[in-house]
């Protein structure tokens, strides 16, 4: 199956190979014969081969090792059109407007960077209508966290400012070749129509970052730091400074964000 490639671990590879989850990740796409396909790390190609027979409009890949782009190209032919690319470096903008419906089996070391660099995308809504996407567990438990809990934290308040975030199910490592030592979870994304409106979003994760890198303080230090007349924000907020961040929620983030933006402008 992997054609001697060699899995490169420096490049997360871990191929699917259960096709009974296969065949679920390509359904869960919901694919029309109006859709445009962008698939990150195809790896060999077997979601891409699962994808291609719901029959999409069209089906870009977009792959950063080269010894997979011959094999790509030899096993799909003109089907689909590969792009030998780092994901994180892609421009995606060209995509504007394309409705795309992004699937990834995401290599672990770079998963959260291409998510915020997506979410970060203007009229995500536009951009994309859907990501079916794989996560290390950790990492999708981080993106799903509620308020209050111990996964809550930057990731999460980033996630849920732009996307609805549904957890399609968990994957055992014996679902792929070579098998990772963790377990993997399964993402729906959706980029709401209508979320908090922010100027910047490197604000959010400044804020964010100020906050959680020390989350067993309590607020009032990020706040004394952030802001000079931080005892009036608090009460602007109904926050009592001695809490926790992982205590305050989404939209406190995105409040917050708003006044340091306001601040800083
Ligand atoms: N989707 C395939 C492969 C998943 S493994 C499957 O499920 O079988 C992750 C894939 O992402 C590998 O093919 C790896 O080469 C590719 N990859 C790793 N880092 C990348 C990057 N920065 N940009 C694009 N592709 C990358």
């Amino acid at each position: 199956m992997l054609n001697n490639i060699i899995a490169k671990k420096s490049l997360g590879q871990n191929f699917l190979k259960d096709k009974k989850i296969i065949n679920l990740i390509a359904e869960i796409g919901d694919i029309n014969n109006n859709d445009t396909i962008l698939e990150v790390g195809p790896g060999t190609g077997n979601l891409t081969e699962k994808i291609l027979e719901k029959k999409p409009k069209e089906f870009v890949v977009i792959e950063k090792d080269k010894r997979m782009i011959d094999h790509l190209n030899k096993r799909f032919g003109n089907k689909i059109k590969v792009i030998n690319e780092d994901m994180l470096k892609f421009s995606y903008e060209i995509y504007d407007n394309k409705n795309l419906i992004i699937f990834g089996n995401l290599p672990y070391n770079v998963s959260t960077q291409v998510l915020a660099k997506w979410i970060k995308i203007g009229n995500l809504d536009s951009f994309c209508k859907k990501f079916i996407l794989m996560f290390q567990k950790e990492v999708a438990d981080r993106i799903i966290a509620e308020t209050n809990s111990k996964s809550y934290g930057r990731l999460s308040v980033l996630s849920n400012w732009k996307l609805d975030i549904e957890k399609i199910l968990d994957i055992e490592p014996s679902s792929f070749v070579p098998s990772p030592k963790i377990n993997s979870t399964l993402l729906k994304l959706t980029p709401k129509k209508k979320y908090y409106n922010l100027k910047d979003p490197k604000n959010l994760e400044h804020i964010t970052n100020i906050f959680f890198s020390q989350r067993r303080k309590m607020i009032k230090q990020p706040l004394k730091f952030l802001f000079k007349n931080f005892e009036d924000i608090a009460e602007n907020l109904n926050l009592e400074l001695n809490l926790r961040p992982q205590n305050l929620n989404n939209l406190t983030y995105y409040k917050i964000c708003e006044m340091y933006e306001a601040l800083i402008d």
